[in-house]
Parts: C-alpha cells; sequence; structure tokens
C-alpha cells in the first residue's frame, strides 16, 4: 500500500447516491477534500446535508455524459443508476452513463495524471455458469434483455479503462462490487434489501420475486467503502479487477424469514414473476481482494441488517 496520509482532491462522481455519499463522508474524515459531482438523478441531497457545511466538501450538479474540467489528484467515479428499477427506467441513459461518463472521466483522469477507480459490479458475470465467481470467469450475460443496459455498459466500462491504462499508461482500480445494503439506500429503489426491510416493518406482503432460490452475497456499506480507500491506495500495478463482496451467500427466501423474525413482522410471503435474466446465484471469490487489499468484510449479515432496519424505521417515522 503507499502512504496516502497527505490531504488529496478528490472528486467522487455519483457522491450523493447510497455507496458515494458514505465515500465522501469517509475522505472527508480522512482530511481530504471532495468534490462531489452527481446529477441528482438517483441521489438525494439528504444522504450529503449533514456535510454540506464541510469547508472541504464541494457539491456541483453535472452530469458526467457531459465533460467535466476541473483540478483533482484522484477520481472515483460511482456515477450511475445501480438498482435494477432505476437503471431500466431510461436505459439508454445508463449506457451512456457508463460509457460516455467513463469517456468523459478517464479523459480527465488522463489530463490530471490523476488514479481513477471505477465502481463497476458483479452483473459484469451476468447469470454465472459457476458457483463461486472468480475474476478470470468471463461471465454469461445477455446483450439486448433488460438488464443489458447496466451489465453491458459496466462491461463497456471496463475496457474502456483497460485501454485507457494500455494505450495512455493510466492508473486504473477496477473494483467489481457484489450486493451493498445499508443506511443511505434509496427507500424506493426495489432492491431486495430495502423493500424487505420497508414491507416487514409496515407490516405488508413481502414480495419475493421467483420461488426465492435464488441466492446473493450481502455486504454491509461500511465494509465496502474501507476496501474501496484501501484499492486506491495500492501501488500502481494493482489495477483489478478485483471482487467486492461479502462471500456470505444466502437465498432471498431465507432472507425474507430472517427479516421477518428480525422486526417481529406480521408480514406474510407472496411470490411473484421472476423478472428476465435475473441471476440465479451469486457468491463472490474474495481471494484476491484478501491478498491485494488485506481486505475481508467484518460485519456480520445480523449486525449489518440491525443497522439497516434502524435507518429505515427511523426513515418511515419522518415519511
Ligand atoms: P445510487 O443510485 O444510490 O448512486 C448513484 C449516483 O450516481 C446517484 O447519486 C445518481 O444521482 C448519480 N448519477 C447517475 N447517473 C449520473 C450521471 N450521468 N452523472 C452524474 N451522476 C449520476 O447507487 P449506488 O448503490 O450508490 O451505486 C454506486 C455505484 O456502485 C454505481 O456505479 C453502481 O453501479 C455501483 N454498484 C453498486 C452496487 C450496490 O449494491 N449498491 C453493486 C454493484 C455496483
Ligand atoms: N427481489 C425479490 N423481491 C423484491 C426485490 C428483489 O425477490 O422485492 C429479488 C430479485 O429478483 C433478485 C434479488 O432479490 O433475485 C436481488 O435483487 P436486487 O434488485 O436487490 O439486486 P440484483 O442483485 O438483482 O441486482
Amino acid at each position: 500500500m503507499k502512504n496516502n496520509s497527505q490531504s488529496l482532491r478528490i472528486l467522487v462522481t455519483g457522491g450523493a447516491g447510497f455507496l458515494g455519499s458514505h465515500l465522501c463522508e469517509r475522505l472527508l474524515n480522512e482530511g481530504h477534500e471532495v468534490l462531489c459531482a452527481d446529477n441528482f438523478y438517483t441521489g438525494r441531497r439528504s444522504n450529503i446535508l449533514h456535510l454540506l457545511s464541510n469547508p472541504m466538501f464541494e457539491v456541483i450538479r453535472h452530469d458526467i455524459c457531459f465533460p467535466l474540467y476541473v483540478e483533482v489528484d484522484q477520481i472515483f467515479n460511482l456515477a450511475c443508476p445501480a438498482s435494477p428499477i432505476h437503471y431500466q427506467f431510461d436505459p439508454v441513459q445508463t449506457t451512456k452513463t457508463s460509457v460516455h461518463g467513463s469517456i468523459n472521466m478517464l479523459g480527465l483522469a488522463k489530463r490530471l495524471k490523476a488514479t481513477i477507480f471505477q465502481a463497476s459490479t458483479s452483473e459484469v458475470y451476468g447469470d454465472p455458469a459457476i458457483s463461486l465467481i472468480n475474476e478470470e470467469y468471463w461471465g454469461n450475460v445477455n446483450p439486448n434483455g433488460y438488464r443489458s443496459c447496466y451489465d453491458e455498459g459496466k462491461r463497456c466500462a471496463e475496457t474502456l479503462f483497460f485501454d485507457y491504462k494500455r494505450q495512455h499508461n493510466l492508473n486504473i482500480k477496477v473494483a467489481r462490487i457484489f450486493n451493498t445494503y445499508g443506511p443511505k439506500m434509496h427507500p424506493n429503489d426495489g432492491r431486495v434489501v430495502s423493500n424487505f426491510i420497508i414491507q416487514t416493518l409496515t407490516n405488508k406482503d413481502i414480495t419475493i420475486y421467483g420461488d426465492g432460490s435464488q441466492t446473493r452475497s450481502f455486504c454491509y456499506v461500511d465494509d465496502m467503502i474501507d476496501a474501496f480507500v484501501r484499492f486506491m491506495n495500492t501501488t500502481d500495478d494493482v489495477c483489478g479487477p478485483i471482487n467486492l463482496g461479502n462471500p456470505d451467500e444466502i437465498s432471498i427466501l431465507y432472507l425474507a424469514e430472517k427479516l421477518i423474525n428480525m422486526t417481529n413482522s406480521k408480514s406474510k410471503i407472496v411470490f411473484e414473476k421472476l423478472p428476465q435474466d435475473d441471476p440465479t446465484r451469486r457468491k463472490p471469490d474474495i481471494t484476491k481482494a484478501k491478498q491485494y487489499l488485506n481486505w475481508q468484510p467484518k460485519i456480520s449479515l445480523e449486525n449489518g441488517l440491525l443497522k439497516a432496519i434502524d435507518y429505515f424505521d427511523k426513515l418511515l417515522k419522518q415519511m
């Protein structure tokens, strides 16, 4: 790891979103100057309200599909809607954000000779044909389905990042993020953790898509942000792609039952149609993250869910 104890100017695109707002807070706590660029498509001012009075923090409303001229030392490129209902709402814009947006941010990084981090995703593996997914697996992705705007957009972004490295010797850090949850998730983003917690807290039916046997591996947000910062601070030869996630794999049915118990809810489980191309399983092999970042998740599903339940409970009381 490099010693990055000095104060840097850091750009976080998508900084008003779920992961971006946690990252901005973490970087400010480490004494850096943070510039958050966000078009507020899915991000919310409320996520960053508590940071606005900090003189080291600045926000600009900006769509990364257009060039951005700023002076920074590092770039975290997180801008992109992440939940299926949000990224499928305007699929052309989703692809543009990953492709045009990456070109603009890579161009900026090239001019500044800045290290750039890309928030890639486990979705680049599509519906994987292997059970424990390592970075060498090329994936099983539908190129023209409803999820393709996100999956193929992120795959093309990875291509661009590695071509900028090969062609322009840019310092890149490509992280493949697996399902992450925690406070500041958008309550209407339709993702399984936010949906199920809100449904259990309000005693509404829990909507399982399909039979609930599909699996996911859920990582608590603080663990994920710690991995981002560790990755950014690695030496230049460590560029990824590196899987970041919690290898603790569970079925969606198990998650529903666990949340009913944890919240003492009266909710009933109902089964609905499985969306197209919904991956049947997802579990990261995090050997590389352990080796290169000396990182593995510390927060258990139980403890993470307790914090997320607390967040949504307070949010519902304000609504
Ligand atoms: P999010 O939707 O909460 O945040 C995305 C942010 O990007 C929002 O603030 C949104 O307004 C902003 N944005 C979208 N398009 C933009 C554009 N064209 N220009 C500027 N800003 C734009 O999602 P998140 O969960 O915080 O995800 C952050 C990143 O991590 C995304 O790139 C996502 O693909 C990736 N990721 C997240 C997860 C997860 O489980 N949360 C998993 C895999 C990958
Ligand atoms: N899911 C569900 N009920 C919901 C929301 C999601 O059963 O109310 C399922 C979804 O079909 C998928 C899994 O939960 O199999 C995770 O969905 P999410 O949208 O959170 O993320 P994904 O990993 O699919 O991008």
